[in-house]
């Protein structure tokens, strides 16, 4: 289930914290910007070694992820403790390695009606990653911005390289030219002189 359904719901259901890929408990959720979610280790095979979409709805997130990864806010924090809290045996099978992948969504965890509000007034969540959102929006139109300011003053470093270079010719041209003027001048010299012999 996309992580909007999730906030919007009363009850979470042990389905609506399976990873869409393994169909395991969601152990570090990561919420893409298009809201799907999966496990940090789906999310490695899937998405970071291999094409940088959403396995679900293609969304590009190549940017989102290079950020996340960089912000050290790739894992979902507020999900990751919503589903140890539901699911505390659920998540500690799958992190000592035994994987119940027998599909059996009925076993120890239930009853699985544990109100959301135990975790986080509903519009609490989505505040949280609204604003964990905008932050990252900021920090790219930060980042943005520093690249067009580099590129404005390479511009201009380029520019007086260029009129430099422009200014050494025009030096050179004139010694050539007062040269050019001398042999000329000595040349004029010499035939007047041998005018007169
Ligand atoms: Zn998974
Ligand atoms: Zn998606």
């Amino acid at each position: 289930m996309a992580y909007s359904a999730v906030q919007n719901s009363s009850a979470v259901t042990l389905e609506d914290c399976t990873c869409p890929i393994c169909m395991s408990i969601l152990i570090q959720p990561v919420t893409m910007p298009c809201t799907h979610e999966l496990c940090m280790p789906c999310f490695r095979k899937t998405v970071e070694e291999a094409n940088l979409c959403c396995p679900m709805c293609r969304l590009r997130i190549a940017t989102w992820a290079r950020l996340s990864t960089k912000q050290k806010t790739l894992v979902n924090e507020i999900r990751w403790k919503q589903i140890q809290t539901l699911f505390p045996e659920k998540v500690r099978r799958r992190q000592e390695g035994k994987d119940d992948d027998d599909g059996d969504l009925n076993d120890e965890d239930e009853p699985i009606h544990h109100p959301i509000v135990n975790i986080a007034e509903p519009g609490e969540i989505r505040k949280e990653y609204e604003e964990q959102l905008e932050r990252l929006e900021k920090q790219r139109e930060e980042e943005r911005s520093k690249e067009e300011a580099e590129s404005a003053d390479l511009i201009k470093k380029l520019q007086r390289e260029e009129e430099e270079r422009a200014r050494e010719l025009e030096r050179q041209a004139e010694e050539q030219r007062i040269k050019d003027e001398e042999i000329a001048r000595k040349l004029a010299e010499s035939a007047e002189v041998s005018v007169y012999l």
